[in-house]
């Protein structure tokens, strides 16, 4: 009996052993066993003690715990306590957003068992995207992408899940699988959507009994996001200019300490483009700055349209746009883009006022490193040159930088 009481004490169950009522039992038995439960007794409210006070830290309601014990009950909340904690000291040094919801997603999967989960964020109410997948599984972002007030836990203060309310988000297309979404805001009409995919009720009570910690865990991510979000914008207002959204001459300077050592270890040719739009001055004067900052942001765009991904194109000045064509395969090439991008600019009609539109055409000239130079301050000052020939012979050209003897007497 009392080797049986100590197994199970060992397992965390702490029972009292029957007091022994035979008058000829051994003193020393009774007294080992009054003590034994004493001891059993102290040590069940100290551990009942640690439990709920445990609980409350955590925000956990005390009905929930029936079936474990309480030192098991109390072990789980401290093992989870440490690692969010551990989780909190990590994400603070993850560089991006998306190491933080991968880090996240993993922790849910291997911790929770959780297999499906998507991650959108909403800024300022109106513009949605998705910023992580775990799984395959999809119901309900395509959705949000395009309107994401149709989102019910955005526009909801509590938590949404399937179990509370058959078909509580109309987001949702499955009839077959649960779910669970829970939102958390990220500064001002900004919020996180966490939207778990269960497969059925199993997963659905596994969730339930980790939700507190998963809560936890979101909890401890929105700040972190909310940080990396403001340092991006910083960045973005840093290196981007404010009109165009195209980079500024600042980043253009960062950007090519890097890019030409690459340029040299990769054997890449980088042709720069300068750009300059013809008779921009008129706009201004003719139809007001609005309407002249109306045809830079279009003809911004239409650079941008015009040209790879990997290129790059700078608000140089005022009017004036660089753009270097990353490892493009010959001048000719670059001619073509050049060409191309000064004829979709003279295509476009900006609208001026009611019924009225406008035309602008630009120049531009080439140069190419490293052919023209290894010097990138020759290369662009080259570009500079061709522009000014395209000017001067007639606007709405393309001119590639031909040498001349006086050049580098003249700009050096
Ligand atoms: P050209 O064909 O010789 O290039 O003639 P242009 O009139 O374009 O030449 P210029 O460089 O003399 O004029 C550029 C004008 O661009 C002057 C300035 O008022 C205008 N500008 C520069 N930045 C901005 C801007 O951000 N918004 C607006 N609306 N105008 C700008
Ligand atoms: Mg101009
Ligand atoms: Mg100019």
């Amino acid at each position: 009996m009392i080797s049986n009481r100590i197994d199970a004490a060992s397992n965390g169950v702490f029972q009292n052993i029957t007091t022994i009522q035979d008058s000829n039992a051994p003193k020393e038995t009774k007294e080992l066993i009054n003590k034994y439960n004493l001891l059993t007794d102290s040590l069940m409210n100290t551990f009942t003690d640690i439990d709920n006070k445990l609980k409350i830290f955590v925000g956990q309601s005390n009905d929930m715990s029936n079936q474990m014990n309480p030192l098991a009950e109390a072990s789980n909340i401290i093992n989870n306590l440490s690692y969010i904690y551990q989780f909190k000291k990590e994400i603070q040094l993850d560089k991006t957003k998306f190491e933080i919801y991968r880090r996240m997603c993993q922790i849910f999967h291997n911790q929770f068992n959780l297999n499906n989960i998507n991650i959108v964020e909403i800024t300022n109410n109106e513009t949605a995207e998705k910023v992580y997948q775990l799984g395959d599984l999809d119901f309900c972002t395509k959705i949000i992408l395009r309107d994401p007030q149709e989102c019910r836990v955005s526009r909801n203060t509590n938590n949404v899940s399937s179990v509370d309310f058959q078909n509580a988000c109309p987001c949702f297309e499955s009839n077959d699988y649960l779910y669970v979404c829970i939102d958390i805001e990220v500064g001002q009409n900004s919020k996180i959507i966490f939207n778990f995919i269960l497969k059925d009720m199993d997963e659905m009570n596994n969730f339930k009994k980790n939700q507190l910690f998963i809560e936890s865990y979101i909890k401890e991510v929105a700040p972190e996001i909310e940080v990396k979000r403001l340092l991006q914008a910083l960045e973005n207002s840093a290196l981007k200019d404010g009109l165009t959204g195209l980079y500024n001459r600042r980043f253009l300077d960062e950007h090519l300490k890097k890019l030409i050592p690459r340029a040299k270890r990769e054997d890449l040719s980088i042709a720069f483009l300068m750009l300059d739009m013809d008779h921009f001055k008129a706009v201004n004067d003719e139809y007001g700055h609005d309407i002249g900052d109306k045809v830079l942001i279009t003809f911004a765009n239409t650079v941008q349209e015009n040209i790879r991904e990997s290129d790059i194109a700078v608000r140089f000045g005022g009017e004036e746009f660089l753009v270097l064509l990353i490892g493009v395969q010959s001048e000719d090439d670059a001619i073509k883009i050049a060409n191309k991008i000064r004829e979709k600019v003279a295509e476009n009609e900006i609208d001026v006022y009611a019924g009225s539109t406008l035309r602008k055409t630009t120049s531009i000239g080439i140069s190419m490193y490293p052919k023209d130079s290894t010097s990138v301050v020759k290369v662009m000052k080259f570009a500079d040159l061709a522009l000014y020939e395209a000017k001067t012979s007639g606007r709405n050209q393309v001119k590639r930088y031909m040498e001349s003897p006086s050049d580098n007497l003249e700009l050096f």
